[in-house]
């Protein structure tokens, strides 16, 4: 079978949410994962790129959260919603059962491409998202970091935010970039295709 040259993540449909890595779809195909703190603007991100107003809501409906949730662009492209971490509440217990899942999910995959971590624009590079970016390298997953609600900043400062951030992994081994995002703008959506694009079919 042919590659597709692009895929159109606009056709993007709830398929179906998982506990653990055991109970996730079929491990065939090729997906990309997202993941971020909560709040960051991870499923603001997702509607945008699929232009669905409430699609990454399935995510956030209650019982949902801490699970990983997944979307088919067709038969054999996904996107994967993590669950967002981070939460204050959030017992010390509940949130190391979901580190572990999350983890094993990240290091475990086989039809995992690439990892986009969105990171507010003001606080980006918290703990948790180097501990992420630390999976991701130990499982030299291809990263894509995305500073989102870039509005929020002047363009200057979002640019010096955007270099900052680049230099912080000029000693990742990996294959990382790093990214302006903004929903309520639309800026940064056809770069992130791009890298979706070239992650999910190798191009
Ligand atoms: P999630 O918890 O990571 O899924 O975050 P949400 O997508 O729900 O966004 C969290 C908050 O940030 C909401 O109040 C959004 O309206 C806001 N937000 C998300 N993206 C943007 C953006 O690009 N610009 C601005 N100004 N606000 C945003």
């Amino acid at each position: 079978m042919t590659s597709p040259q692009t895929l159109n993540y606009r056709k993007a449909q709830f398929l179906t949410s998982a506990p653990t890595l055991a109970a996730c779809p079929e491990d065939s195909g090729a997906e990309v994962a997202f993941a971020g703190r909560s709040n960051a603007g991870k499923s603001s991100a997702i509607n945008t790129l699929t232009n669905q107003k409430s699609l990454a809501r399935t995510s956030k409906t209650p019982g949902r959260t801490q699970l990983i949730n997944f979307f088919s662009l067709d038969d054999t492209y996904r996107l994967v919603d993590l669950p967002g971490y981070g939460f204050a509440k959030v017992p010390e217990k509940v949130k190391l059962e979901w580190q572990r899942h999350l983890s094993d999910y990240l290091q475990n995959r086989s039809a995992l491409r690439g990892l986009v971590l969105l990171m507010d624009v003001r606080h980006p590079l918290t703990e948790f998202d180097r501990t992420m970016i630390g999976w991701a390298d130990e499982s030299e997953l291809p990263l894509q970091l995305l500073l989102t609600k870039a509005d929020k900043l002047k363009r200057g400062a979002a640019m010096n935010t955007l270099q900052k951030v680049k230099r912080e992994l000029a000693g990742f081994s990996g294959d990382v970039q790093v990214q302006l995002f903004s929903s309520l703008q639309r800026q940064g959506v056809t770069e992130l295709e791009q890298r979706l694009n070239e992650l999910l079919l190798g191009q």
